[in-house]
């Protein structure tokens, strides 16, 4: 049969059978390699979304492949009714990381985050003697994005988002991210916990000062809140510290990850300090699929590629030449590009115009990259990109640019 005709019949199919939740792009991709992808005309693409921050290191990484192989043909699900000796080192490798206490594993970024929402209500209970209802809100940031479970879409204060869902689920109050009086002056005798992106993605890439996360770490200790950091989408490598949070000094109560985690795997989890990683009790939180050895095989693949080649290293060092050549583009098309945000490999370009032409100009010329809230263009490439690939999406972005001029 004609191609183009097979491929219109699945086209169709998809349109006919699977909701319509995602305005996507009308692309289908079939197979990847590194930081490349084709779809199924054969048209080749250099992936900068890494399918949100997920594909670490990039598609189909050889190591990756294999010990997922590997796993799938050894031990892939018991339930967590027993031990498993994967868990117990994925757990290990994250405590080295993210300092002494605890992981909870889960399979996704909501799911991470429901975990650490639960956390802080009972982290309340405990600081109220026991008593339930009276020490429980949580504090979070306007334009922050945590998830579109019932607790982080009541977290994650954006219309588009909780429009006909309410009512939410209550307890959640609002601040100015990097403002902290804001933080300060919603404190009161019910908080029990301060949550924010580390540096924010859904919202735009608007990360936390230093002095700001150093401020909510004070604050934190002084009112005896927990201070959780929502790591989903900046943890792993991606800011060229293994967590972003490092390069503030600062240490939370409780971590949330995912999406890299698992090098394109679904896996979650949530890592909590000594002083909070008694708080889940047997019966008080749990996940049938939660860390699977198949799930922990991946991540500790994505841990041991991340370490022997170098990879947080490879970020903070490459990043550098890269944003300045990004930032350049603000120069180049000033009626275009405001600037830059981020750090590492997760940057926004924040646009003075509707990002959506500019990313369908940068798919046209055969670059793939993610929007963000306040008109920004997310570029989040794998974190082993080599230098060639990230010039090369420059001069693809400034093709996209010009031809949108
Ligand atoms: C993606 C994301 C989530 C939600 O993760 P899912 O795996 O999609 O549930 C939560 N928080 C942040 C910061 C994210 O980027």
């Amino acid at each position: 049969m004609n191609p183009s005709v097979t491929r219109q019949a699945a086209a169709d199919l998809y349109d006919a059978h699977v909701m319509k939740n995602y305005a996507r792009a009308a692309l289908t991709l079939v197979r990847g390699r590194g930081t490349r992808v084709w779809d199924d005309t054969g048209r080749e693409y250099l992936d900068f979304t890494s399918g949100i921050a997920v594909n670490a290191l990039g598609h189909c990484h050889p190591r990756w492949v294999a010990a997922v192989q590997h796993q799938a043909a050894e031990l892939v699900h018991t339930s967590n009714l027993f031990r498993n000796d994967l868990q117990a080192e994925l757990a290990r490798r994250i405590v080295g990381y993210a300092g002494p206490g605890r992981v909870f594993f889960c399979n996704s970024g909501a799911e991470a985050n429901e975990a650490l929402i639960k956390l802080a209500r009972l982290h309340g209970v405990r600081k109220a003697g026991g008593e339930e209802g009276r020490i429980y809100e949580v504090i979070c940031a306007r334009s922050a994005f945590h998830g579109r479970t019932f607790g982080g879409m009541s977290a994650t204060p954006q219309e588009k988002i909780q429009k006909g869902f309410r009512p939410l689920t209550p307890g959640f109050v609002f601040a100015d991210l990097n403002d902290l009086e804001s933080f300060r002056a919603a404190i009161n005798e019910r908080t029990a916990a301060i949550f924010v992106e580390t540096i924010q993605g859904e919202g735009g890439v608007n990360p936390c000062t230093a002095e700001f996360l150093i401020g909510l770490r004070a604050l934190c200790n002084e009112h005896k809140l927990l201070l959780l950091l929502d790591e989903v989408q900046c943890g792993i490598g991606r800011t060229g510290a293994f967590f972003a949070f490092e390069h503030a000094g600062v240490r939370p109560d409780a971590i949330g990850m995912a999406k890299a985690l698992g090098g394109g795997f679904p896996i979650g989890a949530i890592w909590t300090g000594e002083q909070a990683a008694d708080l889940f009790q047997p019966g008080s939180h749990g996940t049938t699929f939660g860390g699977t050895p198949l799930a922990c095989a991946a991540a500790l693949a994505v841990l041991d590629v991340l370490e022997q080649e170098g990879l947080v290293e490879h970020v903070r060092q490459s990043s550098v030449a890269w944003h300045a050549a990004l930032r350049a583009l603000a120069v180049e098309f000033p009626n275009h590009v405001r600037g830059l945000r981020g750090q590492g490999f997760m940057v926004g370009l924040q646009l003075s115009l509707d990002p959506a032409p500019v990313i369908a100009a940068a798919r046209e010329a055969g670059l793939l990259v993610v929007g963000a809230g306040g008109n920004v263009i997310r570029l989040l490439p794998p974190l082993n990109t080599s230098v060639a690939d990230l010039d090369q999406s420059v001069v693809l972005l400034r093709q996209a640019l010009a031809a949108t001029r």
